[in-house]
């Protein structure tokens, strides 16, 4: 049974800054991740990371387009946090090796990106995630004395003690279907978002709200759920992501009219509104017939605006996205894009430390919920999110265990887990397939708790995901073996998103106004007299979510109207 310090589950950029930093700490740290770590969905960030680093930009400007960005549902005593730390941040990142661009003479250079009114996302190229993520990864290895790595081990629960304690997690060797108990004296999920609750989606496969869903069952509330980015630029076929950055880097879009309809929309910022505005304009062109592509269900993204050699130079990841999975050749002619899935707003509550109300339990990243992004996130302040929180959280568990002796712990979870297991191998082979359930989940999620929803449309996804709950519990698993049994862990991730797509959707029911990502189009107006606050969701003793609210936390940004 390994012990260590600090537990890190999840190994992309938010998971492996905590692990350097409780290492630093001088804790023993094991990071625990299902996928080799630099497959997290970490690596296919693109845009960039934000920080007001140059001169002319301040802290407080950061911070202001953040609070305007979420509609004043972030809380700004974080958002301060974040925004003062960024440059520090992006220096170090830089120390330790991340090759971010420089311009003509020589300085780290910027590109613009939505909702920012100063340029300030420092990038490498369109491959942002990739280049860090390695780079750290690198930091972990020098620690190898302090750190140990366990990949391709899938978390199936977490552990508490009789003090209601966070001590560790169950978990199974991918390779093997050995599982094992891993105590610690605390616990940090940073196991990413959930957006496979979506089809289609920008997100990998493997994000598929584990952590989130961990979390709720171990008694942790989750914020914000309701709140869902749609990214205004992926591929109509499937979902893949045209980064931001294209749009910093000029290029504009187009109806089929031809018309650069963002200036109705937004006449200052125009392409570079911030994403649910821009995502709620093109579904609005694509809804009144002014789209373009098969079924008029997309719209233009015309690249070349972009000079060719810059397009080649700084997005040149979008330039095979687009040829592979388009068959469009962005620097000569337009891509179709539409709005599509992709970040969690929502996530486990977590104080600026990162912890969660459950003692020893911490989470940092997208699968956490300070909130920072409240209503909606700015582009390339994920990033700068997850190694900020991820950084203090790892400072704040390492502390955590100098002061305290490890738990004791019973192999009673353990035991259930395993039971859990042999459960669904042994299941008769007559349910549905779980690739059956989990299309309908995304396709019931995409077509009603998208960018517009109102109270029908998502009391029909709900009984859509009540009726899947049983499903899933029937459903077919077709691997009986112990190696690389990816069949008994989709049935497990199918779980965890059903209990991710259910408290979204029962939040967003609730939010009976409209905000940020959540526009009711049945309560159109924001409305902050009633809802200027977060919902709060917890699991009730029913097996239901319970719902609770919490204030927004108010240093100098009073709400106002927004307008781009
Ligand atoms: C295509 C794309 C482009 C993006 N571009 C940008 C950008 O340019 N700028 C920006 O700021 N943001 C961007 N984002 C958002 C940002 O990349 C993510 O929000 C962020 O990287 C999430 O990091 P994370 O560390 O929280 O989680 P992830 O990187 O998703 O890592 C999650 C980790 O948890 C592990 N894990 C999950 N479940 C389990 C389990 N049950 N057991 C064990 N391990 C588990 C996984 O193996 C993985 O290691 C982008 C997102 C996408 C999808």
């Amino acid at each position: 049974m390994p012990s260590h310090d600090v537990l890190i589950i999840g190994a992309g950029l938010a998971g492996q800054r905590a692990a350097l930093a409780a290492a630093r700490a001088g804790a023993t740290v094991a990071i625990t991740s299902k996928v080799h770590p630099v497959r997290s969905h970490s690596v296919a960030a693109a845009g960039g990371i934000n920080a007001a680093l140059n001169p002319e930009d301040s802290w407080e400007s950061h911070a202001y387009d953040t609070v305007k960005g979420s509609d004043y549902l972030g809380d700004q005593d974080a958002i301060e946090i974040m925004c003062k730390e960024a440059p520090d941040e992006l220096l170090e990142l830089e120390h330790i090796g991340v090759t971010f661009h420089r311009n003509d003479r020589g300085e780290l250079g910027t590109r613009a990106f939505g909702g920012a009114s100063a340029a300030r996302t420092y990038y490498v190229a369109d491959i942002t995630g990739q280049a860090i993520l390695h780079v750290l990864y690198e930091q972990l290895m020098k620690y190898a004395d302090r750190i140990d790595r366990y990949e391709e081990w899938f978390t199936t629960s977490l552990l508490s003690d009789d003090e209601g304690n966070c001590c560790g997690c169950v978990a199974r060797d991918v390779r093997s279907g050995t599982m094992e108990n891993f105590t610690a004296k605390a616990v940090i999920l940073a196991t990413g978002g959930a957006g496979q609750a979506y089809k289609p989606t920008t997100n990998g496969l493997i994000v598929t709200g584990d952590g989130i869903a961990l979390a709720y069952r171990a008694g942790a509330p989750l914020m914000d759920m309701e709140m869902v980015q749609y990214h205004p630029t992926t591929l109509v076929e499937n979902g893949f992501l045209i980064t931001e950055g294209a749009r910093g880097e000029g290029a504009q879009l187009f109806n089929s009219e031809g018309e650069r309809f963002m200036e109705r929309y937004a006449p200052n910022k125009v392409e570079l509104a911030s994403r649910d505005v821009v995502s709620r304009a093109e579904q609005t062109e694509i809804d009144e017939g002014r789209g373009v592509g098969a079924n008029g269900a997309g719209l233009h993204l015309d690249v070349t605006k972009v000079p060719r050699k810059r397009i080649l130079e700084a997005l040149r990841e979008i330039v095979n996205i687009g040829r592979d999975f388009a068959g469009t050749d962005i620097t000569r002619e337009p891509i179709v894009i539409r709005p599509g899935q992709h970040y969690y707003m929502g996530g486990v509550k977590t104080d600026v430390w990162g912890q969660t109300p459950v003692p020893g339990l911490y989470a940092a990243g997208e699968v956490a919920c300070l909130s920072v992004h409240g209503g909606n996130r700015l582009g390339a302040n994920s990033l700068l999110d997850t190694l900020i929180f991820g950084r203090r959280s790892g400072e704040h568990a390492a502390q955590r265990a100098s002061e305290m002796a490890l738990p004791q712990v019973s192999d009673t979870q353990l035991d259930d887990d395993m039971a859990m297991i042999d459960r669904l191998i042994s299941r008769e082979r007559t349910g549905r397939r779980i690739a059956e359930i989990k299309d309908e989940l995304g396709t019931s999620m995409n077509k009603h708790c998208a960018v517009f929803r109102d109270a029908e449309g998502l009391d029909t996804c709900l009984q859509t995901i009540r009726r899947l709950k049983q499903d899933a519990e029937r459903a077919y698993v077709d691997d009986r073996g112990t190696v690389f049994n990816q069949d008994v862990l989709g049935a497990i991730e199918l779980g965890f998103m059903l209990d991710c797509a259910e408290t979204t959707v029962v939040a967003a029911i609730h939010r009976t106004e409209s905000r940020g990502a959540q526009f009711r189009t049945d309560f159109p107006e924001r409305n902050d007299d009633e809802w200027l606050k977060h919902i709060d969701v917890s699991l009730g003793g029913d097996g239901e979510p319970d719902l609770s609210y919490s204030e927004v936390t108010i240093t100098q940004w009073q709400p106002e109207a927004r307008t781009y």
